[in-house]
């Protein structure tokens, strides 16, 4: 960390273009954006995973590190720096001050679904249930919290709640194979074939490359162990 003081605060913030730069064709002067304060360098190996809070090149501006308010000018500035791909349009009727909530909460709801899934990762589904429900709610129309959420609720042997949240994140991503897949194993639990083969056509029909090799494979599988097949 630089020493207190030598750059001026602010890493939660929004605020006007007032110039771009010479290649940045994204964004255009005057238009109202809400700020991620963060930019890794994009070149080392935790950034490369995603993991780019935890830069290796943490507070290296030339190798393109940014963490404004932090290792350069933040939000209290008149002006600030930022990449283009820390930028998001701020749709009209949201206030600079919502979306920069909006935008700050992203952290707490990242946590919370994380933990979800930590928990299913070491298999205990029941408490994942609480974490997820609260990601679920705050982003209702997020294809992934709802998987997870039907996912916990799979694993729980609450097939119908299942089939509720699984739908919640088809309906955002039609074709997402991963729900799909499942949701196909929840009517199956219930005994519903029909609907269960419906969900497993609807991955098979897919291009080649859509879904992995792996995943057609255990598809076919389960389309071959319905009852009468
Ligand atoms: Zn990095």
């Amino acid at each position: 960390m630089p020493p207190y003081g030598e750059f001026i605060f602010g890493h939660e913030y929004a605020g006007d273009i007032v110039a771009v730069g010479r290649t940045v064709d994204e964004f255009q002067i005057g238009d109202r954006v809400v700020v991620e304060a963060h930019m890794g360098c994009r070149r080392c190996e935790n950034c490369i995973r995603g993991l780019y809070t935890a830069c290796l090149n943490y507070g290296n501006r030339k190798r393109g590190h940014r963490a404004n308010g932090f290792t350069t000018n933040g939000g209290l500035a008149e002006y600030a720096v930022n990449h283009v791909n820390t930028l998001y349009r701020i749709p009209d009727g949201v206030s600079y001050e919502e979306a920069t909530v909006v935008m700050t909460s992203g952290s707490p709801l990242f946590g919370l679904e994380n933990a979800g899934v930590a928990y299913m990762r070491t298999n205990r589904p029941q408490d994942a249930l609480a974490p997820l429900e609260r990601a679920q709610r705050i982003n209702p129309n997020d294809p992934i919290a709802n998987y997870n959420l039907g996912l916990a609720n799979l694993a729980l042997d609450k097939y119908e709640t299942a089939i509720y949240y699984l739908s919640q994140s088809l309906r955002i991503r039609p074709n997402y194979p991963d729900a799909l897949v499942q949701r196909g194993f929840a009517y199956q639990k219930l005994g519903k074939a029909d609907s269960a083969s419906a969900d497993y056509e609807r991955i098979l029909s897919q291009s080649e490359g859509a879904i992995s090799d792996k995943m057609r494979a255990e598809v076919r599988r389960l389309v071959a162990a319905l009852p009468g097949r």
